[in-house]
């Protein structure tokens, strides 16, 4: 599945919620190694509503300078 932060078909389901009620689920993409819950807000899931600066569509993950900081917490 498409990764909502690299945007490439890279990502998985890891993990689902264990009370088999289907209420959230883990996702987890390989090349960019973010991962989110189904349950999170659109502006964490939504690529079209995440903040574009921390967005790793077109980067050359293999040789970024920094490490790629983790926004705020939304309360
Ligand atoms: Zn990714």
């Amino acid at each position: 599945m498409k990764c909502v932060r690299c945007l490439q078909d890279t990502a998985q389901k890891v993990a689902v919620a264990p009370d088999g009620s289907g209420a959230w689920e883990v996702y987890y993409c390989q090349r960019c190694n973010f991962s989110w819950r189904s349950s999170e807000e659109p502006e964490v899931i939504d690529p079209a509503k995440r903040d574009p600066w921390f967005q790793l569509a077109n980067v050359d993950i293999e040789n970024l300078a920094e490490l790629v900081p983790v926004p705020p917490l939304s309360i």
